[in-house]
């Protein structure tokens, strides 16, 4: 019994694959909207009554027909009026576009003004105070990410170009790069790139290159999980706050998180000093924060190391300026959204640094910010670890500033 039924399934199988009876398959299939009808729509319009498919799978489907063309030319053997059906598969290849004359530009007219002259000059052009002024674009792309990593917001579209804004927040004209449109759930921010590395450890690394790498793995996380990801930037090269905020308000993400990580010298800790900086006034960053520092400490509870950290400033907490608003730029040019920004370990402790040059350790604390995420997207949790908000009085130095700033190539 065993063996006839083997036999018997061998039958079926190689009769099921063999090239010719696909198509006589096919036919079979028609019921399933999905299946490619075209090869048969036209052998058998008679027999099968093709749901009303007899004319637009011709025509939708002409396009992969040609890929396939040795199979349309067996087919119209069964009826003399395959025929002529068959013959008309060439022109209608030509003329199937559901969407006739593909004028001009349809597509970028709509978003877009029709020449360079549209944009006006006064909104090219830096205030007295070094600032753009508010952006008067309303078109659909919001950002353009070129093949060098750049990420630059968009004030204004030509026929042919967008009028962006550079890292170093200088306005220029591009034309290429992947065209990012709305909406976003998450805008990841490497902090520091190029020239401005930030921290730098005792073994050499760079908190610029450890906070980009968090920030991909973070992103990769995230595209798994659902939410669309970008950065503002993706290779190394320096991005001014301004253009970072300019970024963030361009794309409106749910939330922007900056990710850095800590320099000085405090005192040893008995665990990660790891510190988030949250919006002023603003409930939802400091939820978030909260449950950024709960993810965070969890991940890295395990991990042995000599840990430095300061007792006033472990937590969660705003930071002011002498003006009586955030004290970081990032925070303070993006009022309009939740933005935190962290800073788990200090690079500038040996042990520590030697622990940010392992991968695992990286991808940990992606980890734990990507689940940080989850809860503050799906949760009430209101997060842990608040301490005392403070006002700065210091220098926090010309970090992030236009300064002396040389665009990368784009
Ligand atoms: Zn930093």
């Amino acid at each position: 019994m065993r063996a006839l039924g083997l036999v018997v399934l061998v039958v079926i199988l190689l009769l099921g694959c063999t090239p010719g009876s696909r198509g006589v398959t096919a036919s079979g299939s028609n019921s399933d909207p999905t299946s490619p009808p075209h090869v048969l729509a036209a052998a058998e319009p008679a027999t099968q009554a093709v749901p009303t498919a007899t004319g637009s799978p011709i025509a939708t489907s002409s396009p992969t027909a040609t890929a396939v063309a040795p199979v349309t030319t067996s087919v119209p053997q069964p009826s003399p009026v395959a025929a002529t059906t068959t013959i008309p598969l060439p022109a209608a290849a030509t003329a199937p576009d559901p969407t006739p004359t593909p004028d001009p530009t349809p597509t970028t007219t709509a978003i877009a003004t029709p020449t360079e002259a549209a944009i006006p000059a006064a909104h090219q052009a830096l205030d007295e105070h070094g600032e753009l002024p508010p952006s008067l674009y309303t078109g659909n792309v919001l950002a353009v990410r070129t093949g060098a990593g750049v990420v630059a917001p968009v004030r204004g579209v030509t026929a042919d170009r967008y009028l962006v804004v550079t890292p170093c927040y200088n306005l220029t004209l591009i034309n290429g790069g992947l065209a990012i449109t709305g909406p976003l759930d998450v805008l990841i921010d490497p902090g520091h790139g190029g020239d401005e590395p930030g921290a730098v450890g005792p073994n050499g690394l760079k908190e610029s290159t450890v906070n980009l790498l968090v920030a991909e793995s973070l992103r990769t996380e995230l595209l798994l999980r659902g939410y669309s990801v970008e950065l503002t930037r993706y290779s190394d090269h320096r991005v001014t706050i301004k253009t970072r905020s300019e970024l963030a308000n361009a794309l409106a993400p749910r939330v922007f998180l900056s990710i850095h990580h800590n320099g000085g010298f405090p005192g040893p800790f008995p665990v990660a000093g790891t510190e988030v900086f949250v919006q002023l006034n603003n409930p939802e960053s400091a939820r978030l924060g909260g449950i950024v520092f709960e993810e965070i400490q969890a991940a890295f509870a395990s991990v042995e190391a000599d840990w430095v950290g300061a007792a006033n400033n472990f937590g969660v907490a705003w930071r002011q300026n002498a003006q009586g608003t955030d004290l970081y730029g990032v925070l303070r040019r993006t009022p309009n959204m939740v933005s935190i920004l962290t800073e788990a370990m200090f690079i500038s402790n040996k042990a520590e640094a030697d622990l940010l040059a392992q991968p695992y350790i990286l991808e940990t604390e992606a980890q734990a910010l990507a689940e940080a995420l989850d809860r503050w997207f799906d949760t009430d949790d209101p997060g842990s670890g608040f301490v005392d908000g403070a006002v700065f009085k210091g220098d926090l130095g010309s970090g992030g500033g236009t300064g002396g700033c040389i665009d990368p190539e784009f």
